[in-house]
């Protein structure tokens, strides 16, 4: 049988497999397995040449238990309403996990942003916002950058909700420019998250990161950040990277100022003069102590599962593991910490900004990253706490199916105290 790659029928095994090990309530598991509300909007817009086209958008709420919803708005010409609900699932685990007061969201509109003017990108995100109207807000749902969109049309459309209110409101939407209420370390919030993880996992199997190799999966925003972090804070030593065009390897360790250097000049990283190139396939497979996937998803899959040769997986990207790997990986000894544990630095660095919108105050770089560190350490303690409960009672399970257990329950709590089942 081939495996399920639906991003939305992911998301509902998941749920599902962590429903069945926790003893969920029926009915809880029922409305956590669909979104609280989905809207399809129809937006026309003004094109330079003065024609006016219609585009399509969505917005899912999937669940507001625990606080006003909270995921990005994605611009892409594939964009479906399925990825849409999975995203939207998978930031009510973040937020849950992270323990930060926020529900789980996700918007996206079908377009192709890279033949959009910035006159029709304002006009299309504006326009956007207006046919969300009150379905978002810093109580209701907040939404942030994600695929294709950035901290200009964040301000866009933060400046046409605040006109819409009457009022100013940063606090609608995160991502911003500093200048109109963005948070300092927002821009390397991710990988910083992800860092803290992965010297807190390090420390669980012994793992010496200042002698350690690693390898990383993807060279972009998130990719580049991890490397120069992994580098700077833990002393290790990259020794393999790809982008979609291929990798490179170096058991010596990879430069990182002269691959920057190489890719702004060739566009890829194989513009790398040293070591040897290897294709994305047997990156992956290299001899090493960290793999970090920060690319695209289903990249570790029951095809290749078996050949991973690292200790940790520190998933950076968004579902680079499928539910089939990850049973595999686990069997094989292998630490795989969970995307929605890894990646969570950008929403909690999201969810400082709003608290920075709503007190007026704002903090310092340092401030951040120490919260952060906080916050994200703590969810990598619930997550291990967890599953040393769970082998107390002679049952074994993996740090993902850990961090759902810890996320859908917290979910749970919440829809009980409110009285919705
Ligand atoms: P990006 O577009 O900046 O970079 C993606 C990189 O992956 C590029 O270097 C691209 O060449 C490479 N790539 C694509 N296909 C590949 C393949 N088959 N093999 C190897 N490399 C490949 O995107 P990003 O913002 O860095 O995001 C990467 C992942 O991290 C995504 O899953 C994203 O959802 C996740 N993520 C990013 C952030 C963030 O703040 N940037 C936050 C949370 C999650």
């Amino acid at each position: 049988m081939s495996e399920e790659l639906n991003p939305f029928k992911i998301a509902q095994e998941e749920l599902d497999a962590a429903a069945e090990t926790m003893g969920l309530d029926k009915t809880a598991h029922a409305i956590l397995r669909e979104p609280k509300r989905i809207l399809t909007v129809n937006i026309p817009v003004k094109m330079q040449d003065g024609t006016t086209k219609v585009f399509n958008g969505f917005r899912v709420l999937y669940n507001d238990a625990r606080g006003p919803g909270k995921g990005g708005i994605r611009y892409h010409p594939l964009e479906n309403v399925d990825t849409v609900k999975a995203l939207s699932a998978w930031m009510t685990w973040k937020t849950s996990l992270a323990n930060i007061p926020f529900g789980g969201a996700k918007g996206g509109v079908i377009c192709d942003p890279k033949t959009l003017n910035d006159f029709e990108l304002e006009n299309l995100s504006r326009g956007y916002i207006r046919a969300l109207g009150r379905a978002i807000g810093p109580k209701v749902d907040i939404p942030a950058p994600d695929v294709y969109t950035n901290p200009q049309i964040m301000a866009w459309m933060m400046d046409e909700y605040s006109e819409l209110v009457g009022y100013d409101e940063p606090g609608v939407i995160t991502g911003k420019p500093l200048e109109i209420g963005g948070s300092e370390g927002r821009f390397d919030s991710t990988a910083m998250g992800g860092m803290y993880v992965l010297r807190e996992a390090a420390k669980t199997i012994n793992l010496d990161l200042k002698n350690s190799k690693i390898i990383i999966q993807g060279f972009g925003n998130a990719g580049m950040f991890a490397f120069e972090i992994a580098t700077r804070l833990s002393g290790g030593k990259v020794i393999g990277v790809s982008d979609s065009e291929g990798g490179i390897y170096d058991p010596d360790g990879i430069d990182y100022n002269k691959l920057l250097e190489a890719k702004k000049r060739t566009g890829k990283v194989q513009g790398y003069e040293k070591g040897q190139k290897v294709t994305n396939e047997q990156l992956l497979e290299l001899d090493a102590d960290v793999l970090i996937p920060a690319a695209i998803e289903n990249q570790i899959t029951a095809a290749n599962a078996d050949r991973i040769k690292t200790k940790i997986v520190l998933e950076l990207a968004n579902g680079p593991v499928t539910p089939d790997a990850d049973k595999i990986l686990f069997e094989k000894g292998i630490l795989d910490m969970p995307d929605f544990l890894v990646n969570s630095g950008g929403v909690i660095v999201s969810y400082f900004e709003w608290v920075q919108d709503i007190g007026g105050y704002y903090w310092t770089q340092e401030d951040v990253y120490k919260r952060l560190d906080t916050i994200i350490t703590r969810s990598f303690n619930d997550v291990i706490g967890m599953q040393k409960q769970y082998a107390a009672n002679g049952k074994k399970i993996s740090p993902r199916t850990a961090a759902y257990i810890v996320a859908v329950d917290r979910v749970a709590r919440a829809m009980k105290f409110r009285g919705w089942y």
